[in-house]
């Protein structure tokens, strides 16, 4: 998230998408830092998040008045999320930038909204500011195996949001950010030539598909599927 002020409509070129891939694939394994190009946008401080602050992160929540976060619903103890105001803005977001850049909360250094045009997935009516970010993005697709992860990711994602009941209730998440962080963590599932998407639901080879997404789940929470 961005420090500075305004939101534009001209469109960004990024580099080639298996480079940001990788680069947003590292970024969740190592709970590091994305780097995003957001110029003067500062849209995700302005769109009605609840951010979400891990215990560990006792400089951030120094910095934070104990009443603007309150405990994370589903969360152990320790878990809190800092709300917005009544313009959907972070009460942290005053005079057009964040006022503990510095210190801001992990969710905060992590968040890319072109996981979007990535997995074909959209922010939501809810949040126009971050909806007019994402069509701007442009990845760099000239080549055919640039155009083939474009694919994997979005029948990730579109597997993921179609078959969500053959997953243990929460596994896909209600909303689209989340489901678009999902997609990037398993979306090499789709690059198997043996699994296609004209499947109806319940059929076997969804099924597979969905064990074999648990299955890339888990080996990428444990590092091992990285990049
Ligand atoms: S909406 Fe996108 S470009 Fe704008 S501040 Fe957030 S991450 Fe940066
Ligand atoms: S903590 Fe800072 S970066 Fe995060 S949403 Fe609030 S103002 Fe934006």
């Amino acid at each position: 998230m961005s420090d500075r002020k305004t939101t534009q409509t001209d469109a960004i070129p990024v580099a080639k998408l298996s480079f940001w891939l990788t680069d947003a694939r590292t970024a969740l394994i190592n709970h590091g830092e994305t780097d995003v190009p957001c110029g003067e946008c500062n849209a995700c401080c302005r769109s009605s998040y609840f951010i979400h602050i891990k215990p560990e992160e006792t400089q951030t929540i120094a910095q934070i008045p104990k009443e603007l976060m309150f405990a994370a619903p589903g969360f152990p103890k320790g878990h809190v999320l800092l709300g917005y105001d009544k313009d959907g803005c972070c009460p942290m977001f005053i005079d057009s930038k964040c006022s503990i850049y510095e210190y801001r909360p992990q969710t905060c250094r992590q968040y890319d909204c072109r996981i979007f045009p990535a997995t074909g997935l959209t922010v939501g009516d809810d949040k126009p500011l971050i909806s007019q970010q994402e069509k701007r993005w442009r990845f760099n697709l000239s080549t055919r195996d640039e155009r083939k992860l474009l694919s994997a990711l979005q029948a990730a994602a579109k597997f993921l949001t179609t078959y969500s009941k053959l997953f243990p209730t929460g596994f896909v998440p209600g909303n689209a950010t989340q489901q678009a962080i999902l997609a990037i963590k398993i979306y090499d599932v789709f690059l198997r030539d043996d699994f296609m998407l004209e499947n109806s639901e319940g059929s076997k080879q969804s099924h597979d598909i969905a064990t074999a997404i648990r299955i890339a789940y888990e080996k990428f929470e444990r590092g091992e599927n990285n990049a």
